[in-house]
C-alpha cells in the first residue's frame, strides 16, 4: 500500500554526510527523515569504507609490530591467522557503530526510511511506495569504486574496495592497481596477512595529492614490503584457471604479462549524483556525477542542499561531516558557512602519512610566497625508543606574515599529530605560538613544536 510522508526536511544517504546533516537538524528542532538505501545506517565509511579498513589495519600492525620485536629482544612465534574471526571482529566493529547510529536517530525521533529514493519534483521524493513531500532538502548520496572498461567483470578474483573489505582469502600475489590511499591501506593489510603485494601507479609517486617529500619516505620504508612499479599503467587483464594475467606499459612495466591470484582496482570513486533524478527536482548534475553548491551547500535549487562525496574532492568522512552540520544549520535559519582552512588527508598507511591545510606543491601551483621547515625524526627521541625514525614533520609558513598556512606528517601516529597543526591552521597561529607551546616529552607531538623552532631560528644543530 503507497504511503505519504510530510517533512520539513528530508535527507537523502545515511552516511557521514546525511546522518550528521539529519541529527544537526533534528537536535535543531527540525521534523527530520532520512533515507538510506543499505539496510544499516553509517554509508561507506561506517559500513565499507573506514571503519572495517581501520580494524583490519589494526590488525596488520599488532602482526608488523610483533615481528619487528624480533630485533629488539622479543621473539614471537609465527602468526596464525584465522581469516574467519578476524572476518568476525571486524563485523563485530562495524556493527556496534552502525547500532550505535540507529539508537542515536531513534532518540532525535529522526523517521528512517529505508529505500531507493529519486526525485519526483522540486518538493518531492519516491522511495518505493512511499511519497515524501519536503520543504528542504539535503542530497548526501555519496561515491562508489570506478570500474575500469577493460578489466574482466564478474570474476571473483578481480575485487575493489568492498571486495577487498570482505577478506575471502590471502591470496598469494596480489596486485593493487591504483596507488592512492585506498589501495595502500588494503595493500597493507593483505601483506601483513601474508600476500605477496604488487602495486601500479600511472602518477609518478604514489599518493599524487601529497607532497612528494612525504610519498618518498613512505616509499623508501616500503621497498622491502611492495613491489612499486610507478609511471606505469594496467593495459589489459586475461583471466586464466591458474590466475589473472596482466600486460603492463610504461617506465617500469614487466615485458611480459605477470600472473596474479588477485587484482584490487583501487583508481578512485565516482560521485552518485546522476541516479537520482536530481533534474526533476530542477539540480543540476555535470557529466561526472558532482553537484555545484555554494558556501551554504546550496544547489543551484535554493532549498535543496548538497554535501559529502557528490559535492566534490577531497572525499573524505570528516569534510562529510562537517558539510552535513552546516546545511542543517542553514536550513533551520542560521547564516552558517563552510569555508575550512584546512581539510586534513590521512593514509592510514604504515608509515602513516597525512597532511592538512596548503601543501608545498598547492602553494607553488597558486603562487604563494610561502617557507617550510622540516624536523627529522632520526633527532626524536621517541622515535628513536620506538625504533621508528623513517618519518618527519613539516611546517609550512606565510613567509610574510610567519602564520602557519600547512603541514605534513609522514611517520607512525601521523594521523593523530595532525590534529595539532589543523588546529593552529584555523586560529590563524604562527610559528612563534607553535614554538612557545610546552609540548610533553618525549612525544612525537614534540617534533610539531621543533620544526617552528627551527623556522624561528632556534635550533640550528640537527643531525
Ligand atoms: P557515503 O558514505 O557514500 O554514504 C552515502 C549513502 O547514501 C550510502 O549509504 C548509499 O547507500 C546512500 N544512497 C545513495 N543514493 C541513495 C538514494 N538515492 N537513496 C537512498 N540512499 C542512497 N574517509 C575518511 O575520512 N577516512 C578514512 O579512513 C576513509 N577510509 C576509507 C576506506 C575505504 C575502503 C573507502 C571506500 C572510503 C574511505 N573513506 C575514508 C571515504 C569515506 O568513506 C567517504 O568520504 C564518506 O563515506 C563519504 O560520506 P558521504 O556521507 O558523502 O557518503
Amino acid at each position: 500500500m503507497s504511503k505519504e510522508i510530510k517533512t520539513q526536511v528530508v535527507v537523502l544517504g545515511a552516511g557521514p554526510g546525511g546522518y550528521s546533516a539529519a541529527f544537526r537538524a533534528a537536535d535543531l528542532g527540525l521534523d527530520v527523515t532520512l533515507v538510506e538505501a543499505r539496510s544499516t545506517l553509517g554509508g561507506v565509511c561506517l559500513n565499507v569504507g573506514c571503519i572495517p579498513s581501520k580494524a583490519l589495519l589494526h590488525v596488520a600492525k599488532v602482526i608488523d609490530d610483533a615481528k619487528e620485536m624480533a630485533s629488539h629482544g622479543v621473539t614471537f612465534g609465527a602468526p596464525e591467522i584465522d581469516l574467519d574471526k578476524i572476518r568476525a571482529w571486524k563485523d563485530k566493529v562495524v556493527g556496534q557503530l552502525t547500532k550505535g547510529l540507529d539508537g542515536m536517530a531513534k532518540m532525535r525521533k529522526v523517521n528512517v526510511v529505508n529505500g531507493y529514493g529519486k526525485f519526483t519534483g522540486a518538493n518531492t521524493l519516491q522511495v518505493g511506495d512511499t511519497t515524501i513531500t519536503f520543504e528542504h532538502a539535503v542530497i548526501a548520496a555519496g561515491s562508489e569504486p570506478v570500474s575500469l572498461p577493460f578489466i574482466p567483470k564478474d570474476d571473483d578474483r578481480i575485487i575493489d574496495s568492498t571486495g577487498a573489505l570482505e577478506l575471502k582469502d590471502i591470496p598469494g600475489e596480489m596486485l593493487v592497481l591504483g596507488g592512492g590511499i585506498i589501495g595502500l591501506e588494503m595493500g597493507t593489510v593483505y601483506r601483513a596477512l601474508g600476500s605477496k603485494v604488487s602495486v601500479v601507479e600511472f602518477a609518478d609517486q604514489l599518493v599524487p595529492a601529497a607532497d612528494a617529500d612525504i610519498v618518498k619516505a613512505y616509499t623508501k620504508f616500503n621497498s622491502k614490503n611492495f613491489t612499486i612499479m610507478l609511471s606505469t599503467k594496467v593495459v589489459g587483464v586475461e583471466a586464466k584457471k591458474d590466475g589473472l594475467y596482466v600486460t603492463f606499459e610504461g617506465k617500469n612495466a614487466p615485458e611480459k604479462a605477470v600472473r596474479y591470484d588477485k587484482i584490487l582496482v583501487a583508481v578512485g570513486r565516482k560521485p552518485n549524483g546522476n541516479l537520482l533524478d536530481a533534474a526533476k527536482a530542477g539540480v543540476n548534475v555535470d557529466e561526472r556525477g558532482f553537484i555545484n553548491v555554494d558556501k551554504q551547500l546550496r544547489t543551484n535549487v535554493k532549498h535543496i542542499h548538497a554535501i559529502g562525496d557528490v559535492i566534490g574532492q577531497p572525499m573524505l568522512a570528516h569534510k562529510a561531516v562537517h558539510e552535513g552540520h552546516v546545511a542543517a544549520e542553514v536550513i533551520s535559519g542560521m547564516k552558517h558557512y563552510c569555508d575550512p582552512r584546512g581539510i586534513p588527508s590521512v593514509a592510514y598507511t604504515d608509515p602513516e602519512m597525512a597532511w592538512v591545510g596548503v601543501t608545498e606543491k598547492e602553494a607553488k601551483e597558486q603562487g604563494i610566497n610561502y617557507e617550510a621547515a622540516t624536523f627529522p625524526w632520526a633527532a626524536s627521541g621517541r622515535a628513536i625508543a620506538s625504533a621508528r625514525t623513517e618519518g618527519f614533520t613539516k611546517l609550512i609558513f606565510d613567509k610574510e606574515s610567519h602564520r602557519i598556512i600547512g603541514g605534513a606528517i609522514v611517520g607512525i601516529n601521523a594521523g593523530e599529530m595532525l590534529g595539532e597543526i589543523g588546529l593552529a591552521i584555523e586560529m590563524g597561529a604562527d610559528a612563534e605560538d607553535i614554538a612557545l607551546t610546552v609540548h610533553a616529552h618525549p612525544t612525537l607531538n614534540e617534533s610539531i613544536g621543533l620544526a617552528a623552532e627551527i623556522y624561528e631560528g632556534s635550533i640550528t644543530d640537527l643531525p
